[in-house]
């Protein structure tokens, strides 16, 4: 796990000095992206090129910190290259074995009053990911960071996927902002955010036949999470901190650092095609494991009540259907998400956690985070928001067999509450519980950071479908974004996979759906999160097909490969993964009319494969099926349907 690190020659590098203007290059591996540095009169900017098309125009860099000011009269002092290499090996998302390599760039600068900072860049072949180090000042053992300049300008004729920052405090019983606003698709670059707050990470870039995704990771304890600015007329985002009124008003929107400090990567995924995008492991490639794993975590499947029916479903007997149903299907877990401490009681809640355990169901249970940031009134509360307590309900948790739990509704961005999460999650490494997290900012790198954590919803997610027929509507349309944008980088807590017609307990009130079966099916696969709880019901056994929950009961939730094959955010996309020996290809199709398409599938050693597909009328379709000579098939996708190939 080791960075194997080079001293490179300058071969990779290209040196200039025109009058006052220091000019270096970087490149990837491969040559084909392009990051350049210039400090002109004091100030320093950075541009990104890819196969000689700038993509990113001069770009500020620096920050103002309360005891140094590292935004101008920057003086270029010395620089270093070497190449940075890596393995590692990572079971919790889109691939397993992880092999990267890049070109680091470290430029070093002194303000006047000879503080240094240095620029660090990192460039491989389709990512460019840079942070800011600083050394220890003579007397000076930390850093509050007032403003950060690291900006992004894009050129005219970009298109934009965004979605906006919410207002703090607003939302639903103040609880946002939660990452679960809309995206908007192809917008024009300059187009101002709903909110006026800016927009969240990650943020999608669409100029002439290129891709660029930005995000950020390596966001721990020691850092805020950051969000995109307002555009300015000329293309320029610049990194925003926090919100005032996030966290309830308390604590600072500030980042404070102990020196030496390193801040977050922002990353920027650069490709001329999706797949750059789809593919990316930098989120991983770029952090470490934060601590060790104290237990063997074990991913899978699991049912949940809450999602179909709903608050009234909190009682002994529906959590007991719940559970026999994981059981029929051989899912490894059981949610029993908000309210049981109300509903059942602690007492009963060991009669049912011994149940799910005598029928070999491991126990994930909900908590609210809170705590003092919102008036969410679900409960259990005020269990995960000190050590104390927090170490106390785990003790309780592991004595229980509980493997994971669920923490839902946090107060936003600040540091303050960045510590909140890495604590839950390292105290429940100490009692062997993985860790879903709910209302919830984006995971920045969390999966290889955090060993027991396993996903974050951070997207508008399956209860929406629930809530609202606009987001049924829209849900192929949103299906078609998550593998480009939000589930590109990181684990995405879905909760999906929905057969009933009808969205509620009785499959006859309540929303529509308006996808197919195989859609549904397709989205176990296309939604990558290593632990998924799935909508089922137990309806669902007898109502649909039984080729869809023999699927249904043999879908893995882990995979060791992810291949784009083809699509366009928000209009259709297809992927395939592999378990072990096993690929499945899935797609969905957000378009108006039916997409006709030839798959290349040249990494398939079978030739025979099983297909589902959405017929004429969403009606749902099995068949056998086998690659030509040239590994092709060519499939149809309705509009609204789905298709899987395993
Ligand atoms: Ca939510």
């Amino acid at each position: 796990m080791k960075h194997n690190i080079l001293i490179l020659i300058f071969l990779f590098i290209a040196f200039i000095s025109v009058a006052q203007e220091q000019k270096i290059s970087v490149f990837s591996p491969d040559n084909l992206l392009q990051v350049t540095l210039v400090e002109n009169g004091g100030n320093v900017f950075y541009s990104v090129n890819y196969k000689d098309v700038e993509l990113l125009q001069q770009s500020p860099l620096g920050l103002v910190a309360v005891r140094g000011n590292f935004s101008e009269n920057l003086k270029f002092i010395s620089h270093k290259l070497q190449t940075i290499s890596g393995k590692y090996t990572l079971n919790r998302t889109k691939q397993s074995e992880i092999e990267h390599k890049s070109n680091e760039l470290v430029c070093s600068f002194a303000n006047p009053q000879k503080q240094q900072i240095d620029i660090v860049f990192r460039v491989s072949n389709n990512n460019v990911a840079f942070c800011y180090r600083i050394p220890q000042i003579s007397d000076i053992s930390n850093i509050i960071v007032e403003r950060e300049l690291s900006g992004f300008r894009f050129a005219e004729g970009t298109s934009t996927f965004l979605t906006p920052q919410a207002p703090a405090l607003s939302g639903w019983q103040h609880s946002k902002p939660s990452y679960e606003e809309e995206y908007t698709a192809d917008a024009p670059l300059g187009t101002p955010s709903k909110y006026g707050e800016g927009y969240t990470f990650p943020a999608l870039f669409h100029y002439q036949n290129f891709w660029l995704l930005l995000s950020e990771t390596g966001v721990s304890s020691k850092y805020c999470g950051a969000r995109l600015s307002e555009v300015t007329t000329d293309g320029l985002f610049t990194i925003a901190f926090p919100q005032m009124l996030e966290n309830n008003g308390v604590g600072s929107v500030l980042p404070a650092m102990l020196l030496p400090a390193q801040t977050p990567w922002r990353t920027i995924a650069v490709g001329d095609n999706l797949k750059a995008i789809v593919e990316t492991t930098a989120q991983f490639d770029l952090v470490e494991p934060l601590y060790e794993a104290k237990y063997d975590y074990k991913f899978g499947r699991g049912t949940w009540s809450w999602i179909m029916w709903q608050d009234a479903s909190m009682n002994y007997k529906d959590q007991i259907t719940f559970v026999d149903l994981a059981a029929t299907l051989g899912y490894e877990f059981i949610l029993i998400d908000a309210l049981w401490d109300k509903n059942l009681g602690y007492a009963k809640m060991e009669e049912l956690l011994q149940y799910a355990k005598n029928k070999g169901v491991a126990p994930f249970v909900w908590y609210n985070s809170n705590g003092f940031w919102n008036d969410a009134p679900q409960g259990p509360k005020g269990k995960m928001n000190t050590a104390i307590d927090r170490k106390k309900e785990m003790a309780w948790l592991q004595k229980m067999g509980v493997k994971g739990i669920k923490v839902d509704f946090f107060g936003g961005d600040k540091q303050e509450t960045m510590r909140l999460y890495e604590d839950i999650l390292s105290d429940a490494n100490d009692y062997g519980l993985m860790v879903i997290f709910h209302g919830a900012t984006l995971p920045r790198g969390w999966e290889r950071m955090y060993p027991n954590y396993v996903g974050s919803e951070a997207v508008l997610a399956s209860e929406n479908l629930i809530f609202t027929q606009h987001a049924c509507d829209n849900e192929a349309f949103n299906a078609c974004l998550h593998p480009f944008i939000r589930n590109a980088v990181g684990s995405m807590e879905f909760g999906g996979v929905l057969l009933n017609k009808r969205l509620n307990r009785d499959n006859d009130g309540g929303t529509t759906r308006k996808t197919g079966d195989i859609f549904q099916l397709a989205t176990a696969v296309l939604f990558q999160n290593a632990v998924q709880m799935f909508a089922l019901t137990p309806n669902n056994l007898t109502e649909q097909p039984a080729f869809e929950i023999d699927f249904m009961k043999t879908v893995p939730t882990t995979w060791d490969e992810t291949i784009f094959i083809d699509g366009y955010p928000g209009k259709y996309v297809v992927l395939a993964r592999r378990n072990g020996e096993k690929w499945y290809i899935a797609g969905v199709n957000a378009e108006k009319q039916t997409k006709k398409i030839t798959l290349k599938l040249d990494f398939l050693k079978e030739k025979n494969l099983t297909k589902f597909t959405d017929e004429k009328g969403l009606l749902p379709k099995t068949e056998n099926v086998k690659l030509n000579k040239n590994n092709e098939i060519t499939v149809e996708i309705q509009s609204n349907g789905g298709i899987v190939l395993f």
